[in-house]
Formats: C-alpha cells, sequence, structure tokens
C-alpha cells in the first residue's frame, strides 16, 4: 500500500509522512532527499548544473541509499555513491541548486525508477512533488499538503536551527521557498500540481498532529 503526500517545500510533509508512517507502521521514503543527494553531487564534482546528460548519468548510476540511526525506525541517513551526505544535502548552496538538477527530464526518470522499486517493495508512505501524479498514481491515499508561505518559512527556520545546518535567516529562506515554488510548478517535466483524486489539506494553523491523525485516519479507510 501506498500513500503519497504532495506539497511544495516547508509544508510539513517530512514530519507528518515520517509520524504517519510510524503509527501505520510503514516505511517512509523522502524523495527530495533523492533530488537533493545529486544536487550535492553535482556540486561536490564540479559538474555543471544545466549538464543534462551529466547529471542524469549520476542519478541513474550512483546509488542513493538510506539508513537508520540506532533505535529509530525512520531512515534519517542518506548516503550517495557510499558517502553520507546526510546534512550536507541540507545546505543553502543545495536548496538553490536543486531546482535546477531537478527540473532535467532524465534526471527525474532515473529517480522516479528508483523510488518504484523502493516503493513497490513494501507498505510505504511517499512524500515528494509527483508522488500521486506520477511516481505512483495508484497510491491508495494521496495528500496534497500546503500552507501559508511565512508558516512554511518558519517552520523551515525551526528545522534548520534544530538540525544545525542551512538558513536561519527567515528572510532569505521565505525568499527561497518562493523561488523553488515557481521553479518547481513552472518546468516542462513533472511539475507540482496536485492529483485531481488528491485531499487538500492546508495545514496553517493546525499542529502536526492534527493532520497526522487525518491522515493516519484517511489510511484506515
Ligand atoms: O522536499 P524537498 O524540499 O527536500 O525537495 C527538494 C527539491 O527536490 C524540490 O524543491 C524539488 O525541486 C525537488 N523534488 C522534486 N520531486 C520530488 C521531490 C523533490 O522535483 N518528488
Amino acid at each position: 500500500m501506498i500513500i503519497a503526500i504532495d506539497g511544495p517545500s516547508g509544508a510539513g510533509k517530512s514530519t507528518v509522512a515520517k509520524a504517519a508512517a510510524k503509527q501505520l507502521g510503514f516505511n517512509c521514503l523522502d524523495t527530495g532527499a533523492m533530488y537533493r543527494a545529486v544536487a550535492w553531487y553535482a556540486l561536490e564534482h564540479g559538474l555543471s548544473l544545466d549538464d543534462e546528460p551529466a547529471l542524469g548519468e549520476v542519478a541513474r548510476v550512483k546509488e542513493i541509499s538510506f539508513g537508520h540511526v540506532a533505535g529509530d525506525p525512520t531512515p534519517r541517513r542518506v548516503f550517495i555513491d557510499g558517502t553520507e551526505v546526510t546534512d550536507a544535502i541540507r545546505t543553502a548552496q543545495v536548496d538553490r541548486a536543486v531546482s535546477s538538477v531537478s527540473a532535467h527530464p532524465s534526471v527525474r526518470e532515473a529517480l522516479v525508477d528508483q523510488q518504484r522499486r523502493i516503493g513497490n517493495a513494501g507498505d510505504y508512505v511517499v512524500e515528494g512533488r509527483d508522488i500521486g501524479t506520477v511516481v505512483f498514481p495508484q497510491a491508495s491515499v494521496k495528500v496534497f499538503l500546503t500552507a501559508s508561505d511565512e508558516e512554511r518559512a518558519m517552520r523551515r527556520v525551526r528545522q534548520n536551527e534544530r538540525r544545525g545546518v542551512g538558513s536561519v535567516d527567515f528572510d532569505e529562506v521565505l525568499a527561497d521557498l518562493r523561488r523553488r515554488d515557481e521553479a518547481d510548478s513552472s518546468r516542462a517535466a513533472s511539475p507540482l500540481v496536485a492529483a485531481e483524486d488528491a485531499v487538500k489539506l492546508d495545514s496553517t494553523g493546525y499542529t502536526a498532529d492534527e493532520i497526522i491523525e487525518r491522515i493516519v485516519s484517511l489510511a484506515k479507510e
């Protein structure tokens, strides 16, 4: 069974996906981390963000995998080509690069293949931008999660503070979210749109627990 959670940056997808997965006894897949890992690899190896053939090759060939922290059932560690990039993919530099990387159709094709392979192996809550529309259009539950721009920026600042990585400047984070929303929504390949049959939830003013409860009850319907 697949539960698809899509929506713009900072809407709270990761928090609610992980908690809903835990309550349901499902696995959890963060597809944004995979695009971030390819963007990190490109920056690290000096590849141009416009070089679609090179970036497509990275997405096809360099293995992206997830690992657990002891005692936590949700995978929080991310690796590409054997290197751990858990924190490295959350920097402001990767935030700025990732939408250019994710706009390339060959990168998307390779990562969507990997996402389907992972998700088809069990019960998964999968979070991203195109899960209900492209990756798993047959998902049993589809949620499109949004929140106001300011609330999303505030949450991202708090998350960066907790993680000790990425920008904690509200205006910088807000500008980055808006720029990425625009890039993700206007790209030709799999733009960010809600699936027609998605349940649309606006989390502004709701606690994470209220949203999690709603998703868990949709999964049990
Ligand atoms: O979810 P997160 O903010 O970590 O995603 C980082 C970027 O990866 C997004 O801004 C988007 O460009 C890309 N992405 C995507 N499709 C997905 C997940 C993420 O294009 N399914």
